[in-house]
């Protein structure tokens, strides 16, 4: 997909901290992180966000989750950690090519929304 960024890091023209990378996904850290572990997993091929995700994306949305335990352990949230997969306008999506971000560290994490 041209004129997207996480396209450009998953095909290497747009250089990243890459932490896991196999022929369907790639984990980097992220460029702003929000905490001490934070690092975001994506497919390759271009899907722009979870509206846009049929079956065919069911293996490779199954290996993401299924390796973001083992990916959060090594780079050092070994306490827990939190998948965020924000979608859409509401959800506050800036990059729209889907990507789950992993956030942990050693600190605890606000609880998931601020109650008003
Ligand atoms: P979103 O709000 O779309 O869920 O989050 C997009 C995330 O991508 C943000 O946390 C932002 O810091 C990160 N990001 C945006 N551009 C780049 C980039 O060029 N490289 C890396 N590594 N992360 C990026
Ligand atoms: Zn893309």
């Amino acid at each position: 997909m041209d004129n997207c960024i996480f396209c450009g890091i998953a095909d290497g023209k747009i250089p990243s901290r890459k932490l896991y990378e196999d022929d369907e996904v790639l984990a980097f850290h992220d460029i702003r992180p929000i905490a001490p572990v934070h690092f975001l997993i994506i497919p390759k091929l271009h899907v722009a966000s979870l509206y846009d995700c049929n079956h065919s994306h069911q293996p490779v949305l199954g290996k993401i989750m299924a390796l973001s335990g083992q990916l959060a352990r090594e780079q050092g949230a070994q306490d827990g950690f939190r998948c965020i997969i924000n979608t859409g306008r509401v959800g506050r999506q800036e990059v729209y090519h889907l990507h789950v971000h992993i956030i942990g560290g050693p600190d605890v994490l606000p609880g998931m929304l601020v109650r008003k």
